[in-house]
């Protein structure tokens, strides 16, 4: 076992905390968004005030948490947890609000999902820094405004548009995250292997990027199972072909597709003659939320360009046809 350092008895949620990385500047990729939050923040800083709430949208796997973490260690303050589906009733968000310190970053993971009455009470709170206490039952129920300390909400979500747009206004600066080209992946995935201690040959961060979705989350994932290939097979290091034959073994297809992506894709042209086809449709075919589909799946198939919207409905481009082996009709390109 030459190539992989001991690390700390470590489960893999362990080693997920390693790679995270702590600083904006350590933050590999999407430069514009850094370069932004570097100003917003050097601003706060600058005028001594916590910086306005910000809203990180995008798709799964690609770093809104960990820019969370980031924006409060590079602030100096403790950060607060939750998520729209752990808050069940406005109660909930209320008594977390109130037990907040100034300066404080409250996340909050899958925003989107908010029941409505914590929705509200939350854009209260975001604007005027005060929540409205319900005390007593029925009739003579009343309501104390109780002033809560300046704070900055980090709102989290797969789905802006779903957020309505009184709370989307309130957030000062909102971050649209990309997926991540391969050479951006595969700094960070050199940056992985350094911190797991995987020696990687030429050529293998590269290989190992083509197929990671364009997302951290996957990448870091895929270079965890190739570890576990080169413990095994004892490899000082791993090659490009060491890295095929790993990932052949966990069947992780040559674009970096997953299983939904595949079954979507499999969908459209053998049942649906490549489209035009709903979404809804599409997600019953596949036994997916129609959200899953939307937001997980969609965005990078059609950014690969194997799947185009129009107005008619989604449509399988030639590129998907031939991705999985099939001839396209003639009038594959007229479609759309
Ligand atoms: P979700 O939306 O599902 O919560 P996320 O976008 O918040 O996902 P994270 O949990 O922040 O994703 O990131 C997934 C993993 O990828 C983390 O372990 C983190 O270490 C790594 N990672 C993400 N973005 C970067 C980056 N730009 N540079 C280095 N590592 C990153």
């Amino acid at each position: 076992l030459r190539m992989v350092s001991s690390e700390p008895q470590g489960n893999e949620q362990v080693s997920d905390e390693q790679l995270r990385p702590h600083s904006l500047e350590g933050f590999i990729g999407q430069p514009t968004l850094k370069a932004q939050l570097q100003l917003f923040l050097d601003a706060a800083r600058k005028r001594d005030v916590p910086p306005d709430h910000i809203l990180l949208a995008g798709p799964p796997g690609l770093g809104k948490t960990t820019l969370a973490m980031i924006v409060a260690q590079e602030l100096g303050v403790p950060i607060r947890v939750t998520s729209g589906p752990a808050i069940q009733h406005a109660g909930d968000l209320a008594s977390i609000l109130s037990s907040l310190d100034t300066g404080e970053v409250l996340f909050i993971d899958e925003i989107h999902r908010l029941p409505r009455p914590a929705e509200e009470l939350l854009y209260i709170a975001m604007e005027d820094f005060r929540v409205d206490v319900m005390v007593g039952k029925g009739p003579g129920a009343s309501s104390i405004p109780l002033t809560l300390p300046r704070f900055t909400a980090i709102g989290a979500t797969t789905r802006e548009g779903m957020l309505p747009s009184p709370l989307r206004a309130r957030f000062g600066f909102t971050a649209h995250l990309d997926f991540y080209p391969h050479e951006e992946l595969e700094r960070l995935i050199e940056r992985s292997a350094k911190v797991l201690g995987v020696s990687l040959g030429s050529g293998s961060a590269e290989k190992l990027s083509m197929r990671s979705r364009g997302t951290p989350r996957i990448a870091n994932r895929l270079l965890r199972r190739v570890r576990d290939w080169a413990v095994v097979h004892d490899l000082s290091e791993v090659t490009p072909g060491n890295v095929e034959d790993a990932l052949e073994l966990y069947q992780v297809d040559s674009a970096g597709l997953d299983r939904l992506d595949l079954a979507v894709l499999q969908a459209m042209v053998k049942r649906f003659d490549g489209g035009p086809v709903g979404l809804n449709n599409l997600s019953a075919m596949v036994g997916e939320e129609a959200e899953t589909v939307e937001t997980v799946c969609e965005p990078y198939l059609v950014r690969e360009g194997f799947l185009a919207r129009t107005p008619r409905g989604r449509v399988a481009t030639e590129k998907a046809w031939h991705h999985l082996g099939v001839e396209p009709p003639d009038d594959v390109n007229k479609l759309f």
